[in-house]
């Protein structure tokens, strides 16, 4: 009896088990599990002191350049970033301010004038003289064929000019020299912007026009010197990469930090998601855009995602209503918020916060130009609406930390970046790194205020020449890949609607596998990690002495580890000490610093 009595006992627990069993199940398929976010591989540094890219070290690098002439404006609001980034110390030599210093406590020259007869005969005389002595030139923008010019070419490499310019519509890296150099790479809006020259023997060429004919990159050797030509037009922020690979051809050996990340920022996710159609959704799927996104989209990108090693961060919304004062209704339907959110959780990724709406941080004083959103009524009313997005996000991830802002629109005005400043949650922002209308255009940098401005460079699945030109410029500068988009590209015909889902998704994985064969072990990060990456970027300064024997580098500001590019121009190194070293492509480097002090021996150098 008492065995039987025990037998219908556990059958009782049996079905109470599986009842529990049932119930746990329907309570998943309602709201997914609830995954704890994955310990971070770059967590924010709590550091004591901002160091924001400081170039220590003697300022043995002379600019030169004309500011009273146009066709040098551009490029020279390029360098200073170039030589911030890369922690080049440095001097300006304006031609039309000053007279030529005394070149002998120089080892660099960069020289952004594109009319030797303005600098005089004299002058460009003593430059290459001091070239041949064993200085480092860089001529870094395309020369007027002019006659100071003519009697100096030679000393160039260059054997014949033509007199007008040519247009350079590609660009071509030698293999080896740059990153991604197995695909040529159109330029939008190409114009006659680089000199049509016939070189000498004596050049080295490393980079040309994708048919080969115009070289656009070359160094000659000059006496006891080095000169480096970049014949390269365009000078805005999305060719940084080339300027920075050419001025990296200099020395025999050249060492600069980088930030070693990618990351993929998924807009307005999790967000209401649209009722109704989408005329281009109706019209390729036959489905409304809900079932779209849950059973199409979002199932794709997670393909992909998976194929590709890389995660999302996706920004939450509460409402898309466009309340600027008052009471800000919460949302009750989060069945989506679920759904989404926890499996991009689930697979390594990260939500940060883009707004209880879509109405960017600006107050009443702040003049759109381009955008019509509302403004918040004060700076509380502003602040009560981040609080109250975060508080609705942790209730349904409450393991998330929020910690990430991207501004809607990319709009944020100067009150709204002070606001996520004193946030005690948010530490990284990520707006865009190209200016245009009303976006917050941002560096790669911290701010005085600790949070650091992690810039998004390329964005949609269009993906037309000139981001591609723009994320190969990016790589090859601070090998790093950031990329933005929005479930609702779908349905605006200006991010691609009407090209349909089929040939964006196909362009999307063509750009993902571009990424993975060009860099392979670059670090897929999260939007926070992002953060980490570029707070550790900017924290270090370098100090490198190379002598005919050894490297040795002194790195200020570094916390843990940190990453650098090294270009070995001459013989190679060994023996390192403090630091990894793992080859890029050609003579191209990534080091992992980890200790202050880095030592290598030289080996084979001419
Ligand atoms: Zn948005």
């Amino acid at each position: 009896m008492k065995k039987q009595k025990k037998t219908k006992f556990i059958d009782v627990k049996k079905v109470f088990v599986g009842f529990l069993l049932i119930f746990a199940l329907l309570i998943v398929e309602r709201n997914g599990i609830q995954y704890t976010t994955k310990s971070t591989r770059e967590p924010i540094l709590k550091t004591s002191q901002v160091r924001n890219k400081i170039s220590i070290g003697n300022k043995e690098c002379l600019y030169i350049t004309d500011g009273t002439d146009k066709n040098c404006a551009d490029l020279n609001e390029q360098f200073p970033h170039i030589f911030q980034d890369m922690r080049i110390p440095y001097e300006t030599y304006d031609i039309a301010k000053s007279k030529m210093p005394d070149l002998s406590k120089y080892k660099i020259i960069v020289m952004n004038v594109k009319n030797y007869d303005d600098l005089g005969h004299d002058n460009v005389k003593a430059i290459f003289d001091w070239t041949a002595n064993g200085g480092k030139l860089m001529q870094a923008t395309p020369i007027f064929k002019t006659p100071v010019y003519e009697e100096f070419q030679e000393q160039l490499g260059i054997k014949s000019i033509a007199q007008s310019f040519y247009c350079l519509d590609s660009f071509k890296a030698k293999e080896g020299f740059m990153i991604g150099a197995q695909k040529t790479y159109p330029i939008e809006d190409a114009y006659e912007s680089c000199m049509n020259v016939k070189l000498d023997d004596s050049a080295e060429v490393y980079a040309t026009s994708g048919d080969g004919t115009a070289p656009v990159i070359w160094t000659k050797n000059l006496g006891e010197g080095k000169i480096v030509v970049c014949n390269f037009g365009y000078a805005s922020k999305a060719y940084r990469g080339i300027i920075s690979s050419a001025y990296s051809l200099l020395e025999d050996i050249c060492v600069y930090p980088v930030i070693n990340g990618s990351s993929f920022y998924l807009d307005d996710f999790p967000s209401p998601t649209p009722l109704g159609d989408g005329k281009y959704i109706r019209r390729d799927y036959q489905m409304d855009i809900a079932t779209f996104y849950s059973t199409v989209w979002w199932p794709d990108l997670l393909k992909l995602a998976k194929e590709h090693g890389m995660v999302y961060t996706g920004l939450i919304i509460e409402s898309y209503n466009d309340i600027t004062h008052g009471k800000l209704p919460t949302n009750k339907d989060t069945s989506t918020y679920y759904y989404f959110g926890n499996k991009l959780l689930k697979e390594g990724g990260e939500i940060g916060v883009h707004g209880y709406n879509h109405q960017p941080l600006c107050l009443t004083n702040y003049a759109y130009k381009v955008e019509k959103y509302n403004k918040w009524e004060n700076y509380a009313e502003m602040k009560k609406s981040i609080d109250i997005v975060k508080k609705f996000g942790k209730s349904l991830f409450p393991d998330s930390k929020f910690s990430t802002y991207v501004p809607p629109s990319n709009v944020l005005s100067k009150e709204g970046r002070k606001l996520l400043g004193e946030d005690k949650d948010i530490n990284t922002i990520a707006s865009t790194y190209f200016p245009g209308g009303d976006v917050y255009c941002q560096e790669f940098e911290i701010g005085k205020d600790g949070v650091i401005e992690t810039p998004r460079i390329i964005s949609s699945c269009i993906l037309d020449d000139y981001m591609r030109f723009s994320a190969f410029s990016e790589m090859n500068f601070h090998y790093v890949n950031s990329h933005f988009m929005h479930p609702d590209d779908l349905l605006d015909v200006d991010r691609g609607a009407d090209i349909g889902w089929k040939k964006l998704k196909g362009n999307f994985d063509n750009y993902l596998d571009w990424m993975n064969t060009s860099a392979p072990k670059l670090r897929q990060l999260t939007g926070t990690e992002m953060g980490g990456a570029v707070q550790r970027y900017c924290q270090i300064s370098l100090n490198t002495t190379v002598t005919k024997d050894d490297v040795n580098i002194k790195v200020k500001g570094l916390e843990d580890s940190a990453y650098c590019f090294v270009r070995i121009n001459n013989g190679d190194v060994s023996n390192i000490k403090g630091a990894t070293l793992e080859k890029l492509t050609g003579n191209l480097y990534l080091m992992k610093v980890n200790k202050s002090k880095v030592t290598m021996k030289r080996m084979g150098a001419k």
